[in-house]
């Protein structure tokens, strides 16, 4: 068995959080280190690292709560803007490696910074790509 991520333990209750919604499928608590007031973390019980090895019926259950997660986040900070960010491997700046979604409301200056240097594709670059995501879909 891998050693248990710290979400694994919040799960197993043998590290506290600070817990605002739970089910028999998801978790919700405060992240410990808040971009801003009321930055929440929605993790699935299911332990794996990356949302493509996620399997649908715990994916289906993130997706119904998320929104109502949300909003009450929303609600509690007064936010009426918020990042929805969920982050896959070392280098897309995960640190925890255990399925997690963040929902970070933007309050004035506070919230997640984005950076996003957009580019271009070359020509045909784009159909052929859309023959091969099908192709796997
Ligand atoms: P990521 O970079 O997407 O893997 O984000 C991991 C997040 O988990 C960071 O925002 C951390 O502040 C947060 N975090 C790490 N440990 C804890 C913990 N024990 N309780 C709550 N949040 C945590």
């Amino acid at each position: 068995m891998p050693e248990p991520t710290i979400f694994g333990k919040i799960l197993d209750r043998e590290i506290p959080c600070h817990s605002v919604y739970e089910d028999d499928h998801v978790l919700a608590f405060l992240d410990v280190n808040p971009l801003s007031p009321g930055h929440t973390l929605v993790i699935p019980k299911e332990r794996v690292a990356f949302l493509h090895e996620l399997s649908d019926d715990q994916s289906a259950a993130i997706g119904r709560v998320l929104p109502r997660i949300a909003r009450a986040v929303l609600a509690a900070t007064g936010a009426t803007d918020y990042n929805l960010l969920q982050n896959n491997g070392a280098g897309a700046h995960q640190a925890v490696f255990h399925v997690h979604f963040h929902i970070i409301p933007k309050l004035g200056k506070r919230g997640l910074g984005v950076g996003w240097k957009s580019t271009s594709l070359e020509a045909g670059e784009t159909e052929e790509l859309v023959v091969k995501i099908r192709a796997q879909l």
